[in-house]
């Protein structure tokens, strides 16, 4: 069995059948779109690629059982399939790879005792640190640094180190003091380069009139075939590794936390769905950007941002997600419970940072991180969302969504939500030491969307106050309790008691309105 995630030329899984007697069995179920409402790009996406694949496995001598969305017999749920394939095809055995989401798991480790069949379930060798590395490596930690998991990462791997004893490559572990720039008052000169698009083949077009048919109120646009961009195969994943490299790897570090009007990708390497679909190798990925930087394409602060987010954030957050168990994905260490914005599925709002943001994830299913961090994710926490009801959102809305990236990046990074129950580890988070909480004036200062917004970031009170300003102040007065014991807060705190006794009482009020007039607290 190969689930939709699981597209990899090269996983250890093919080497181990035999296609004479084997057979593959992939399935398009209606239920993986819908157990979380699922952007329709994203669907369309998991399942092109998931055609494709079976086809290139068929070119390769493969027997492939495949159940297509719109195959009348489909009775759209994994169990429930693998029930009429094993009816049909009696095997001896079932072999799959570990699935990207526990909810899955828990699925496969109840057939064997279901199916009276042995089920063998093989470790996922695309990621370089496996669940056991990365359980050993937490082992008696009280937190869970990234910048160490990384370090070692660097080590293990070689990327970017040199010398003997090998030493980080220019002298240092990390170049963010030269990133994280904005681009000024007058924007990104010339504009980035763009990915390159590729135009839905008849496989592609046929799946996106299967998911109109079958499966019609998914959320998100696709207004016509050609909306359709992604890369489908591993061939297309290759030309959009190669385009970033050449085009937009340079310029990511210095603005890899900026933001811009109608500049939905920046130099990002939007490679996250083909990487995610294992389309893409993580190694490959850091290879070429290393070649880059050895052949002077691109400098070291930007070829050490990129390796980072791969084997640092990356596998860091797929190690958490395994280490924490099934119960992570319950965490709420804020007590936040306000309900998701109706804009959120709509991009109406007169926010200007959220109609921008929003309405590009609608548009195409996509999000740079900085976007997810500080303004659709800061939202929530601000304003006090359910961890579980953002996280689905990100899960469902993103063309790279997969429970392991998405669950321990919202709980973790986004939401400050993840202390462990009965946590020693102080007043600090799993993933994060202190919560990415920011105010409009970091928005004016990374963007230029408030210069077209009827709202104004430095106020805080009043008809034009800027909400994520509003909801700030709000967010610290609400949680002052447990998070003014963090040392790391104190200058957030400091300018809370800077604030008049008066004016403090105003933000709550004006944030408990604007919580009533978005739904996100009904009462
Ligand atoms: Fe966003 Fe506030 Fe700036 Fe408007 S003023 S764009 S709401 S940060």
């Amino acid at each position: 069995m190969i689930f939709g995630d699981q597209l990899d030329e090269h996983a250890p899984l093919l080497a181990k059948l035999n296609p004479t007697t084997d057979t593959v069995l992939m399935m398009e179920v209606a239920q993986e779109s819908q157990h979380v409402p699922s952007h329709v790009q994203r669907t369309v996406l998991f399942l092109s690629a998931m055609r494709h694949f079976a086809d290139h496995l068929q070119a390769r001598g493969f027997q492939v059982r495949y159940i297509r969305l719109e195959d009348p017999a489909n009775t759209h749920s994994f169990t429930t399939e693998l029930a009429r394939a094993i009816a049909d095809l009696r095997p001896s055995e079932l072999l799959c790879t570990w699935p990207g989401e526990w909810r899955i798991l828990q699925q496969v480790q109840s057939w064997s005792q279901r199916f009276k069949l042995p089920v063998t379930v093989l470790p996922d060798e695309h990621f370089i640190t496996t669940a056991q590395a990365f359980s050993d490596w937490a082992a008696g930690r009280r937190g869970l640094t990234m910048e160490y998991f990384y370090r070692e990462q660097r080590r293990k791997t070689g990327y970017l180190m040199a010398g003997k004893p090998p030493q980080p490559e220019g002298g240092d572990w990390n170049y963010d003091a030269g990133n994280r720039q904005s681009f000024g008052r007058s924007g990104p000169k010339p504009p980035p380069p763009q990915p390159p698009r590729f135009t839905p083949d008849s496989i592609t077009r046929a799946v996106i009139d299967a998911v109109r048919s079958r499966l019609p109120n998914l959320p998100g646009r696709l207004d016509s075939h050609d909306a359709f961009a992604w890369p489908v195969t591993r061939a297309q994943a290759l030309a959009s590794l190669k385009d970033f490299i050449q085009h937009r790897l340079a310029g990511f570090g210095p603005h890899e936390d900026a933001m811009w009007t109608d500049t939905p990708f920046v130099y990002h390497s939007v490679l996250s769905p083909a990487l995610n679909l294992k389309l893409l190798n993580p190694r490959e990925c850091c290879q070429a950007a290393i070649a880059a930087y050895q052949s002077k394409q691109a400098p070291l602060q930007s070829v050490e941002a990129f390796i980072r987010q791969i084997i640092g954030w990356r596998e860091f957050i797929h190690g958490v997600y395994w280490l924490e168990g099934p119960d992570y994905a319950q965490r709420n260490s804020l007590n936040q419970h306000g309900q998701l914005p109706e804009f959120y599925w709509t991009g109406q709002t007169d926010m200007a940072c959220m109609r921008q943001a929003l309405t590009q994830v609608l548009d195409i299913a996509y999000g740079h991180h900085i976007q997810r961090l500080m303004i659709t994710g800061n939202f929530a926490l601000l304003s006090g969302v359910h961890p579980k009801a953002i996280s689905d959102w990100y899960l469902g809305m993103y063309a790279d969504g997969v429970d392991w990236v998405t669950l321990p990046n919202t709980l973790g990074m986004v939401m400050h939500a993840d202390r462990r129950p009965g946590s020693t580890a102080g007043v600090t988070g799993l993933v994060g030491t202190k919560p990415y909480a920011a105010s409009g004036k970091y928005i004016q200062r990374m963007s230029n969307y408030c210069s077209g917004c009827r709202y104004d970031p430095a106020e805080r009170t009043g008809p034009n106050a800027c909400p994520f300003t509003v909801f700030y102040w709000d967010f610290l007065i609400r949680n002052r309790d447990q998070l003014a014991p963090n040392n790391r807060m104190a200058m957030m705190f400091k300018n809370v008691d800077a604030i008049p006794p008066e004016t403090l009482v105003q933000i709550s009020i004006d944030a408990k309105s604007l919580r009533k007039q978005w739904g996100i607290d009904p009462r």
